[in-house]
């Protein structure tokens, strides 16, 4: 028997078209995806604004609970990692962050609310300092997957998260269809929940999907996890360089800025005696440099719980004191620099740190 589809993977468009097809007036549509996503019912009965035969026919054709379970785990820092099982077993993460980093320094920090979230269930690219990529890839989440971790978050915390980014588990450009379509179920151009200045997606550099999101109106932000200056380190920790190498990555960020007009930046770890000389300083400045963007300086995550062998193994993260030098040598050639502050460390919920015993099992 086909699955039935999630009402939450429904645009706000879709749900206008559904409610013409079957005849009522488009603004019938509008109450569905308000009930959903704005009053956060919780099944379709509770959906108070909408006529029996709507919700009757709803009921029928489509499903209403996002995940089968959750659960929650809080850190001493203020953060909270929810694991969600999907209907498939597959267990997904999502990481809440009020005040997250220091990252935007347009942005008052103490009203942020940030949610980390997922794409896939695992990841199939196989970056050699990151836990998910050991997990290969399990699955790809549907739009109500991946724009219903907001919406569980939300009601667990009982704040509105202000702030989306796709850092959890998985390659956003890898599902590309249905990231894009639950940007589009939380930051519709009509009814906006989360702006889509405030949603930011990280890709470790799949160019087609980078050529795809810079259609996208109005932008959403755009992360590169670039993590080496020079193709034969990047080619070493990062397999997918072998198939975009940096300079075809440059041109795809420097057209994805062309056509957007949004500052991008660059996500990179320093690893002590790989990539953080001053020559890389210099690159990474230079990079930096070609359309307006930054370098975020993400401290290295311990990933010895999935017990790393060859070229993992092998990586060290630099002290606090080196990672500053860093920074300072970058915008000594000209760069911008932030460091992100990590949250969750406790509990293994920071960047790269998203792979559940329960998927490995
Ligand atoms: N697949 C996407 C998004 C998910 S990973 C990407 O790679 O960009 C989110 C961020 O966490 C990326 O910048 C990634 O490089 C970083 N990351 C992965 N493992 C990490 C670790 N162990 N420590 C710190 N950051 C890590
Ligand atoms: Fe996948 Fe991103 Fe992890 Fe690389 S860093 S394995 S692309 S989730």
């Amino acid at each position: 028997m086909k699955q039935k589809t999630n009402i939450h993977s429904l645009t706000l468009e879709e749900l206008k078209n559904l409610a013409i097809k079957l005849g009522y007036p488009s603004y019938r549509g509008e109450q569905i995806f308000r009930e959903l996503w704005f009053s956060a019912r919780e099944s379709f009965a509770s959906m108070k604004q909408i006529q029996k035969g709507f919700k009757e026919y709803l009921e029928e054709y489509y499903s209403f609970e996002i995940f089968q379970s959750h659960n929650i785990l809080k850190s001493s820092d203020g953060s909270v990692k929810f694991a969600f099982t999907l209907f498939s077993g597959d267990v997904v993460e999502s990481v809440y962050m009020p005040s997250a980093s220091n990252e935007d320094e347009d942005e008052g920090k103490t009203s942020r609310k940030t949610l980390c979230i997922s794409s896939q269930a695992g990841c199939g690219l196989d970056c050699k300092f990151c836990a998910t990529g050991t997990l290969g890839l399990l699955a790809n989440l549907k739009p109500s997957e991946i724009a219903g971790q907001v919406k569980i978050c939300e009601k667990e915390i009982g704040e509105k998260i202000t702030n989306v980014v796709f850092m959890g588990m998985g390659e956003p450009m890898l599902n590309y269809t249905n990231v894009e379509k639950s940007i589009k179920i939380l930051s519709d151009t009509n009814i906006t929940k989360i702006s889509r200045k405030k949603i930011t997606v990280s890709t470790s550099g799949v160019t087609p999907g980078i050529r795809k999101l810079s259609k996208l109106k109005p932008a959403v932000k755009l992360a590169i996890s670039l993590h080496a200056t020079t193709n034969g380190v990047r080619d070493k920790i990062m397999p997918i360089n072998l198939k975009s190498n940096i300079s075809e990555l440059m041109n795809s960020a420097q057209n994805y800025y062309k056509q957007t007009k949004t500052a991008i930046t660059y996500e990179y770890i320093p690893f002590k005696e790989l990539n953080d000389s001053d020559e890389d300083a210099k690159r990474l400045a230079k990079i930096s440099k070609r359309v307006p963007s930054r370098v975020n300086l993400i401290p290295f995550n311990d990933i010895s719980f999935t017990s790393p062998v060859g070229v993992a193994e092998e990586l060290k993260a630099v002290s606090d004191l080196e990672l500053q030098e860093f920074a300072n040598k970058i915008r000594s050639f000209g760069g911008v620099v932030t460091i992100r502050s990590t949250f969750g460390r406790d509990i293994a919920a920071a960047c790269g740190q998203l792979a559940l015993s329960e998927n490995k099992e």
